[in-house]
């Protein structure tokens, strides 16, 4: 049986955040809008604004709390977790406010995870400190979804490993002090098996940002996804992260919880889109009445709280499984709600956005920001259809083909089953009737 309970403290924990994210962490939002300002830890805003709130928040013993104590977490469950991102989702600057910002959060992870000592000292902790910003360089110009289209090299050269290749959208690149680089280093068997990650400081000679792309409507050059070319960058041989041939394997390990902390920060918002929605609703007044005397505002009200609710549940749940089972018995459970994520928020957005007319659509709301965060949910992370195939494939470990020519449903068949069950008792209620 599914137990999303949570203890008294931590209710307490919860309002406490609840509060502390509206009152000192949501005007961040608007008053320093703009990506550059949640990732740059060197700048005077970083130092002035975002550590002393930083501090607040270790303090309270909330600080990382995805990440084991021996790392300076809290270690919570999963389900503890959904319901602090779900708050922390409201908020731009919430997640690095709290420790938990993509992509250091994940970074971290594999490095606690993989690292060697002498690893963890360099990157690891600063990181933890929140003295340094990271980068996951994955994807190509030529595929993400796909590994095997991957090309990006690394050849060992004595003591060195050298790195040739391009990478595209590694995010936040041009605040970083490293990134996680994955290169093929063995073509001759699957990528699965001959892929390794690196660690790469981001002054190492040879790695050239081609470009920084944007999303949306960020003006060109503006954006933090880079487009970045390694050209004979040379790394130590101790910078392997893992061992050879492990990238996939630590892949793994990084997206399985990232995945649903995407997803419980969702809730946050998509919750955001029904305040929003009913707001509205009870403030606009059009023939003589406020829309939310409308019937077709109110299916559009009904509408979103049950999808709020839907989904919360579903996050929650598969939350559940991986506090009970771990991250890999989830498999289905957060395939799935890496479906439902974009679909739930993108529809959330647009019904926001149709009862605030123009204004829903302008630059005077969050709304229009918020729809390309939608969209990208069902590409960052891998593209939804990818993740149906994992949920479908899950779904069909459970069920085998049916046992003769004909559906196992198929009436005639189960019906003649029956009628030899009841023979007797049939010949007798018909000659009685
Ligand atoms: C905001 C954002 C941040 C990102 N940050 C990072 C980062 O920090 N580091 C990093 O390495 N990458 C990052 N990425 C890249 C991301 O991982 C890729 O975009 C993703 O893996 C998809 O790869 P792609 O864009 O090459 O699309 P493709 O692989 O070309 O897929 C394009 C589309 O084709 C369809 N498709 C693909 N495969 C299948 C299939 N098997 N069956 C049916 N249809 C399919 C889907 O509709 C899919 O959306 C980021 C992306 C975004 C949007």
């Amino acid at each position: 049986m599914a137990d999303f309970s949570i203890d008294p403290d931590f209710a307490e924990q919860l309002e406490w955040i609840k509060e502390f994210v509206a009152a000192e962490i949501e005007p961040l939002d608007l008053a320093f809008a703009g990506e550059g300002f949640v990732y740059d830890k060197s700048s005077i805003f970083y130092d002035e604004a975002i550590r002393p709130l930083q501090q607040v928040v270790k303090d309270r013993g909330l600080w990382s709390c995805h990440l084991t104590p021996e790392y300076g977490g809290q270690g919570y469950g999963q389900v503890r977790l959904a319901y602090m991102n779900e708050i922390l989702g409201r908020s731009q600057f919430a997640p690095t406010v709290f420790g938990t910002q993509a992509p250091d959060s994940g970074n971290a992870e594999i490095i606690a995870h993989y690292g060697t000592a002498a690893q963890k000292e360099r990157y690891l902790q600063p990181l933890l400190d929140g003295r340094i910003s990271s980068c996951y360089s994955m994807t190509e110009p030529q595929g993400g979804a796909d590994p095997g289209v991957f090309r990006c090299r690394a050849v060992r050269d004595g003591d060195e490993w050298v790195i040739d290749g391009e990478k595209w959208f590694s995010s936040s690149l041009r605040y970083a002090s490293f990134l996680i680089v994955m290169a093929i280093t063995d073509p001759d068997v699957s990528v699965h098996k001959g892929a390794s990650m690196f660690l790469v400081p981001t002054d190492t000679p040879g790695l050239e940002v081609v470009r920084n792309v944007g999303v949306g409507q960020e003006p060109p050059g503006h954006g933090s996804h880079a487009y970045v070319r390694y050209d004979s960058v040379r790394v130590p041989a101790e910078n392997l992260l893992g061992g050879e041939g492990q990238a996939f394997v630590i892949a793994q390990t990084r997206l399985g919880g990232g995945r649903l902390h995407h997803a419980m920060r969702t809730v946050g918002a998509v919750a955001r889109c029904l305040d929003m929605l009913c707001e509205r609703a009870l403030s606009r007044t059009t023939q003589g009445e406020v829309l939310a005397r409308k019937q077709a505002t109110q299916e559009k009200i009904a509408d979103a709280w049950i999808e709020l609710l839907q989904f919360r549940l579903q996050v929650l749940h598969a939350a559940w499984v991986v506090d009970q089972h771990g991250g890999a018995a989830a498999r289905k459970e957060i395939a799935a709600v890496k479906v439902a994520t974009p679909r739930v928020y993108r529809e959330a957005v647009l019904r926001t956005m149709q009862l605030h007319g123009a204004l829903g659509v302008s630059n005077e709301m969050p709304l229009p920001s918020m729809l390309m965060a939608a969209v990208t949910m069902g590409i960052a992370d891998g593209p939804t259809e990818v993740h149906k195939f994992t949920v479908a494939r899950e779904v069909l470990k459970d069920y085998s083909p049916a046992p003769g020519a004909w559906p196992s449903e198929h009436l005639p068949e189960r019906r003649a089953a029956a009628r030899d069950t009841y023979a007797d008792l049939l010949e007798r209620a018909i000659a009685d009737s």
